[in-house]
């Protein structure tokens, strides 16, 4: 069991709040993700959770327990790094014993546990070479497998694919997914990629500026985002967010007029993906010269400006245009989300 919860966390240094207030319960075997921007705060929470920072207020609590003032030794929690920190003069073998060692496990469980965890990440083959004779995905395996073998309670994981190339990023990804879900452990993962996240999660947390955006499963966070912050962080392409004014259920933005649209009137911000709207021979709710094509392979991408925003639109694979030429995008008003028009919060 390890369910961690954070009651009023919040870190300072001197003047300057890196994490604010932070309230968080994160469920036993959960895999919880925390997303942002650089220097939103994630490595911050992590490494007060881990007890590599002090909390300057509030509770940190692990099944119950506040664990504050423990120890980082005696937290049973695990951590893997972007830099995997392996010992370069031991072979993969030795480095994944290694806590065994530290832990004073007795010496005759060390093999099979070594074999266990080195079979978990498919490094058997690799046992006998040293760190510096292998790929980076490999070393990055022998830190995972060197964090299995503690089989901790918690595991801890700041941007651990970061230093990988997008092809082992993937690999490696589906790994520690699957990971996981067979040692059954609590695991916080920090990253600022955003498809990370949404393939890895149960839930994610999105932070900016040392707070909490929204919480949610990727799902949620997705269809409902709590802001424009999450809206234009999140998906690819970003949701488009067209400024402009509701009156009497008609959105007015430059560009751009949307009947349909359930809300108060007066400034608002009017967000849809780039997938939910197509373009139309005629009849457009937004009709604007088109400014850039894209051709990802099995779709066209289109961007118009509209509403004081650069508005993007997935057509079909086979459409084209001339930048300059106008296009008709029709945007069905059941897709829109409103947001408010002075601080980007959801508007219901
Ligand atoms: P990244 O994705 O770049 O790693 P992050 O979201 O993990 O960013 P943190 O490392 O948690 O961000 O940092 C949060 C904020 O706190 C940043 O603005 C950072 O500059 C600041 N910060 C971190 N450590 C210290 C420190 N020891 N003293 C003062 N400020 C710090």
């Amino acid at each position: 069991m390890a369910e961690i919860v954070l009651r009023n966390v919040t870190k300072r240094w001197g003047s300057f709040t890196g994490v604010a207030c932070t309230n968080l319960t994160i469920a036993d075997r959960e895999f919880l993700v925390l997303l942002g921007p650089s220097g939103c705060g994630k490595t911050t929470t992590m490494r007060m959770i881990a007890g590599l920072e002090d909390a300057t207020e509030g509770d940190i609590l692990i099944d119950g327990r506040r664990i504050n003032d423990l120890d980082p030794k005696d937290r049973d929690i695990a951590m893997v790094f972007q830099s995997y920190a392996l010992y370069p003069n031991m072979n993969v073998y030795e480095n994944i014993r290694f806590p065994l060692k530290v832990r004073r496990v007795p010496a005759e469980e060390h093999h099979d546990q070594v074999i266990r965890a080195a079979e978990m990440v498919e490094l058997t083959d690799f046992l006998d070479r040293r760190p510096g004779e292998l790929s980076g995905g490999q070393r990055q395996r022998v830190a995972l497998a060197r964090a299995i073998v503690r089989r901790p309670n918690v595991f801890l994981m700041d941007e651990p694919l970061s230093n990988l190339d997008a092809k082992l990023r993937v690999s490696t990804r589906a790994q520690i997914k699957n990971l996981s879900h067979e040692l059954k452990v609590t695991t916080i993962y920090v990253t600022h990629d955003q498809i990370e996240a949404m393939t890895l999660a149960d839930r994610v947390v999105i932070m900016k500026h040392g707070v909490i955006q929204q919480v949610g499963t990727p799902v949620e966070i997705y269809d409902r985002p709590a802001n424009t912050f999450v809206a234009s962080f999140i998906g690819n392409p970003a949701m488009n967010l067209m400024e402009g004014t509701l009156q009497d259920g008609v959105f007015t933005g430059r560009n751009a007029r949307i009947a349909g649209i359930a809300g108060p009137d007066g400034p608002v911000v009017l967000g849809f993906r780039a997938e939910d709207a197509t373009v139309v021979p005629a009849g457009g709710d937004i009709v604007a010269p088109a400014y850039t094509m894209e051709l990802l392979g099995d779709a066209t991408m289109v961007a118009v400006r509209a509403g004081g925003a650069l508005v993007t639109v997935k057509a079909p694979k086979d459409y084209r245009v001339e930048i300059g030429a106008p296009v008709e995008i029709s945007v069905p008003a059941a897709i829109c989300q409103l947001f408010d028009a002075d601080d980007g919060s959801r508007i219901e």
